[in-house]
């Protein structure tokens, strides 16, 4: 039920009352008139194109209705922990009918967010030994490659799991770049919160589904990204789905890389904006598209931080120096960059030195943080009110729950406290990837964890996976339609709880596979 298009399906009358509630919302309508900055771009004016764009980008965040800030009811209900008042449906510019004032946050929050230090890394341990997975898992196996279903674990995504056999086998295929599904304060962490405020809220959060601990979660996302504010959704997907049509018009526009993500190009269809879509990575591209969009209002460049594929990069320099030139915000998918890319894991736009030119951050708590799920947006202060009144997957889908919070806010934690775990995962992908170089692999991408192998044959990339499997490694092969037609690879993913034996024990069964199938001479 995360496809947007179900989701439309599944509230489609409340949602459509609140939509055209929302809609009608005073405020927003005001704001909008009064930004002055709602008509075409002028063309032609005779500062130079360095005032203009700043200027421009100014004007195009002011047309960003600006809304109150937002209202929540601090940590409600379920465990009669409620301090919040109530106030009438006629309270000014809330659409919802009844509310929750925001409680007074001294004494009350400083108890309710308190974390107890657990599972302290002692000096001197090496990452491995703090939250090496334990030694005995339980593993159980789907179908074959070529498969109508994938495989399944019956353990923790680690380095290591164990097949039915209770041979030990590797995980080289989870999101899990910096081992924190299985660090042990991550889990303390959600376990300390589902102790302290239950297993879900049994609601969306605009009625009484907003705990301290997710306010708390959205200020410590905005901190870590160095942004005004930020928003939770239940996952990246729907913070997607959430966001182009929450901010775009019809006489906006949105100009998207032919490669993002699914969850982003089914976001973009739920707008009315104007769509162009340009060639993957090619800034030329960019700029013809961005001329042709001139005539529009608003115009928001939408790219993946690191396309999940390839392991590539945007040129978001490059990108950025475009927008400014020509007037438009740019929105970055983080999804395979949060917590990781850049010296202390910021992400792309840390990595390539434009985190204030980057205005808007969606990114994913499934992956890097945690793994468990959750998605959020992090940007300007009037676009997360706004996407607080108007983004459907976050008015009409449930809370996070409480776990999942606590375990993505320790993952923040960690990272924020220190660039170990970063950098003892980029160590690991360097040494992967130029191993597998040396032995006469192509690695696409550069520097990123996600380490395809390039294979082309789609059989042989299957047979290269199934035999991995067999010597211990687990990977998946890829190909059509998932990646081009004769581009398929073995997708590999370091993970700082891999070894540097891991590492080698994995290139080692490269090697004999790929000699064995003829990849290799
Ligand atoms: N965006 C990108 C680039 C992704 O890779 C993914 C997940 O695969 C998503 C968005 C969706 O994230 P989530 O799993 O939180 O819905």
């Amino acid at each position: 039920m995360r496809r947007p298009s179900a989701r439309r399906g599944a509230g489609k009358r409340e949602a459509e009352e609140a939509e055209a509630e929302a809609e009608a919302e005073p405020g927003a309508e005001t704001k909008r008139q009064t930004t002055g900055g709602a008509g075409p771009r002028k063309a032609g004016s005779a500062s130079s194109p360095d005032t203009r764009a700043g200027e421009e980008k100014q004007r195009l965040l002011a047309c960003i209705p600006g809304s109150r800030t937002p209202d929540w009811p601090g940590s409600l209900g379920l465990r009669s922990r409620s301090r919040g008042r109530l106030c009438s449906a006629s309270d000014e510019g809330w659409p919802f009918g009844r509310r929750l004032q925001q409680p007074d946050q001294t004494g009350h929050h400083d108890r309710e967010f308190h974390v107890r230090p657990c599972g302290q890394t002692q000096a001197g341990q090496g990452l491995q030994e703090v939250y090496r997975p334990p030694q005995v898992f339980r593993h159980d196996r789907g179908c074959h490659p070529g498969r109508e279903e994938p495989r399944w674990l019956l353990a923790p995504v680690h380095s290591e799991v164990y097949q039915e056999s209770l041979q030990g086998i590797l995980n080289f295929c989870a999101n899990n770049y910096l081992g924190l599904s299985s660090h042990p304060e991550v889990i303390q962490a959600g376990l300390q919160a589902l102790e302290e405020f239950g297993a879900g809220l049994s609601s969306v959060r605009f009625i009484c589904g907003t705990q301290s601990i997710h306010k708390n979660l959205e200020a410590k996302i905005a901190r870590f990204h160095q942004r005004e504010d930020a928003i939770l959704y239940p996952s990246c997907f729907d913070a997607n789905a959430g966001l182009f049509e929450g901010l775009l018009t019809p006489e906006d526009a949105v100009l998207s890389d032919e490669l993002n993500h699914a969850s982003i190009i089914d976001g973009i269809r739920l707008c009315k904006a104007h769509k162009y879509r340009y060639r993957h990575l090619d800034m030329a591209d960019l700029e013809a598209k961005l001329q042709e969009a001139q005539k529009h209002r608003l115009r928001l460049v939408a790219t993946d931080g690191a396309f999940s594929m390839d392991g590539d990069i945007a040129p978001l320099q490059e990108i950025c120096r475009l927008a400014s030139r020509y007037g438009a915000l740019v929105f970055v998918d983080e999804c395979h960059a949060t917590g990781f890319l850049g010296p202390t894991g910021r992400g792309t736009d840390e990595l390539l030195g434009v985190m204030d030119q980057v205005t808007i951050i969606n990114s994913t708590l499934g992956k890097a943080l945690g793994g468990a799920s959750g998605g959020y947006t992090t940007g300007p202060g009037p676009l997360v009110s706004l996407l607080r009144q108007r983004a459907r997957p976050y008015l009409f889908s449930n809370s996070l729950p409480p776990a999942v919070v606590g375990c993505a806010s320790k993952a923040l934690d960690l990272l924020m406290e220190s660039n170990t775990i970063v950098q003892s995962m980029a160590a690991k992908t360097q040494r992967f990837r130029s191993k597998m170089e040396a032995a006469g692999f192509t690695i696409s991408g550069a520097s990123h964890p996600i380490c395809p192998v390039m294979l082309g044959d789609a059989r042989l990339a299957s047979r290269m996976a199934d035999d991995m499997l067999k010597r211990g490694i687990f990977v998946i092969g890829f190909s059509y339609p998932v990646v081009p037609k004769g581009k398929a690879r073995i997708r590999v993913q370091i993970s700082a709880v891999h070894s540097e034996e891991d590492i080698d024990c994995c290139v080692e069964a490269f090697v004999e596979v790929g000699r064995l199938h003829g990849a290799l001479p």
